[in-house]
């Protein structure tokens, strides 16, 4: 897969994207954000219009679950309102597996997960499914699987996964320059982000 940059669409993508999650005017987000890995990051936060444009288009997600094959492109917002059916269909694909609970996954996740897809899909060309490891858990299945007691999975405002083909450092800081919550980088051990639209917070595992 491509990942050479679509000039173009990059300087329109860098001052809107971002925007759109964090809703803010024209902050900058300097260097230290700026991957190692030399792939690119949106640089700022845009003008109202842009960041307008970028989210009055359909909100797609492409979404893989390992855990039971299961690949579904998902539009859970268009026109201007959220698509309920694809709505449920991404709480199902967001689902806690292991107990069989769905329940209604916080939007500005969703968007999140959109905003990152978007940004790789247009700056890149990168068509390749988000890797869900997990998504929200009920209180059973976040014990098990080590989560801390007030996870912000058992809140459905989290997400675990990756995109396989990309460096994952990267894909932690192309989440934290959406500046919309918690981020997680685990990269020693597992291979995975983790995302969450509680409190702006980063830590390493
Ligand atoms: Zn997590």
């Amino acid at each position: 897969m491509s990942l050479a940059l679509a000039t173009g669409r990059r300087a329109f993508l860098k001052r809107s994207i971002v925007a759109g999650v964090a809703g803010m005017g024209a902050a900058t987000i300097s260097n230290p954000l700026m991957a190692s890995s030399g792939l690119l990051l949106p640089e700022y936060y845009a003008g109202a219009q842009e960041a307008a444009a970028f989210w009055a288009k359909p909100r797609v997600l492409n979404l893989f679950r390992p855990s039971t094959g299961e690949h579904r492109v998902i539009c859970f917002w268009r026109d201007g309102a959220i698509d309920m059916q694809g709505y449920r269909e991404a709480c199902h694909m967001l689902r806690d597996v292991r107990a069989g609970l769905t329940v209604a996954m916080d939007l500005r996740l969703l968007n999140l997960l959109r905003g990152q897809q978007g940004w790789l899909e247009e700056a890149y060309g990168l068509r390749e499914p988000y890797q869900v490891n997990s998504g929200y858990r009920g209180m059973q299945t976040n014990e098990s699987e080590g989560g801390v007691r007030d996870s912000f999975h058992t809140k459905a405002m989290a997400a675990d996964g990756k995109y396989p083909s990309l460096p994952i450092e990267y894909q932690g800081k192309l989440i934290a320059a959406f500046r919309s919550g918690g981020v997680g980088f685990y990269i020693n051990r597992q291979k995975f982000i983790h995302s969450d639209v509680g409190r702006v917070r980063f830590w390493v595992r």
